[in-house]
């Protein structure tokens, strides 16, 4: 690939190109979902233009071509996270879908009173409910595993939280609240030492560097499509085969089944039976598009160019005054989480929108470690290998004005 130029993958995206409230967008909202590059977008237009028909089940030329290309990306995703086999890829609605997923499936049928389900304390609400829901269900608790004042998770904590009857750790990669990368290799080689099984929710990681399920072990990872350039309302369950075979179906219907009759019904092999009704097709084979655009980048350059933008806007944030950032561990992708003194974090982010600067206000959905810090929320600014040093500079000139106005 070409060596990374910001400046030239930003014309991939057409929706960076237009003015908002009188001035050119700034778009640091990349954690809630990311742009979607021109090839995605042709995709659908191509999908529907020409192949749009059913998967698996046409006796003709389009759904042939639809299949193909559905299957195809499925591929394609399989390889980006390097999982052994196609086939432990499943199509979901999103991450909080394959959480979902795999709390009430695996949950129900494993999970009995007694047993321990831990999480990090700085997940998403996603990782955090489905759990408690099953768990409330089974007579099992779930319980936070300890973040210091920096964000970081305490290992040692977590070392002394596992015993037999913990059965599931689940944790982000990236924290969405924080941008703090977690140990996960450790997290995974802990829980498995004492027979638990992991899931990793890689929402906020998969966009910022490969990730390999091979060399991390992990027995569930998820992640969502729209928050790695691809369209919204689709994701990916990944899972180890035994696992999933072990599983039973999340939701029944068409697809999912081998034979159905009224004295029985058998279920389809993987990853069919996780698949009820008919799927986004035109998302996944846009999915699919999106896969191809990462692959052709030189992403070990876009994430030292995320990694120096990052390290600047820190820079920049520690030189102005009244500005506290949440969340300094040594080790942290893309996300700038923030507090401007005396002013609400929702004030903040309206007077920032006017000045054309996109950024995220509030708990983002992780409320148990906002409350850790003593805080309602913050602002947010969350980066893409498309943004640049021009962003950055444009975000601390209106926070600025935010700070003489306010
Ligand atoms: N986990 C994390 C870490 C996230 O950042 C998000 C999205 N904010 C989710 C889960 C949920 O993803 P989705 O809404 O696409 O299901």
């Amino acid at each position: 690939p070409l060596p990374f130029d910001a400046e030239r993958v930003r014309a991939d995206f057409p929706i960076l190109n237009q003015e908002v409230n009188g001035h050119p967008l700034v778009y640091l909202d990349n954690a809630a979902t990311t742009q979607k590059p021109r090839a995605v977008i042709q995709a659908l237009v191509d999908y529907y233009e020409q192949d749009n028909s059913n998967v698996h089940r046409g006796a003709h030329a389009l759904a042939d071509r639809a299949t193909q290309k559905f299957e195809a990306a499925r591929v394609k995703v399989a390889e980006f996270i390097n999982a052994p086999e196609a086939r432990q890829v499943i199509w979901t609605r999103g991450t909080t879908e394959g959480i979902n997923l795999v709390a009430s499936s695996w949950g129900r049928s494993n999970l009995k009173a007694g047993d321990r389900v831990l999480v990090s304390a700085m997940e998403h609400h996603s990782n955090i409910v489905p759990w408690q829901m099953v768990a409330a269900e089974k007579g099992a608790t779930v319980e936070p595993i300890p973040v210091d004042v920096d964000g970081v998770l305490d290992l040692a904590a977590l070392q002394d939280m596992l015993d037999e009857r913990v059965k599931m750790v689940a944790c982000g990669h990236v924290s969405n609240a924080l941008g703090t990368v977690n140990p996960v290799e450790q997290v995974i080689r802990l829980a498995h030492g004492v027979g638990a099984l992991t899931l990793i929710d890689g929402a906020q990681a998969v966009s910022h560097w490969p990730v390999d399920m091979q060399a991390l072990d992990c027995d569930f990872y998820v992640f969502s499509a729209h928050k790695l350039f691809g369209p919204t309302g689709l994701g990916a369950l990944y899972g180890k085969v035994a696992l999933l075979d072990a599983m039973p179906p999340y939701q029944g219907g068409g697809e999912m089944i081998e034979s159905v009759s009224f004295a029985g019904t058998t279920y389809n092999q993987l990853p069919y039976k996780f698949e009820a009704g008919t799927p986004d097709i035109a998302g996944v084979i846009a999915f699919g598009a999106a896969i191809d655009y990462l692959n052709q980048l030189d992403r070990a350059g876009a994430a030292a160019h995320e990694k120096a933008l990052l390290a600047y806007a820190e820079e920049r944030a520690r030189a102005t005054p009244g500005v506290r950032l949440i969340g300094t561990s040594a080790n942290k992708t893309s996300v700038m989480s923030f507090l401007l003194e005396g002013a609400h974090p929702n004030d903040v982010g309206m007077l920032l929108d006017q000045q054309g600067v996109a950024v995220r206000t509030g708990n983002h959905c992780a409320q148990p470690i906002m409350e850790q810090y003593g805080v309602p929320g913050t602002v947010r600014a969350s980066l893409a290998f498309y943004n640049t040093r021009d962003d950055i500079d444009r975000l601390f000139a209106a926070l600025e004005k935010v700070r003489l106005f306010l």
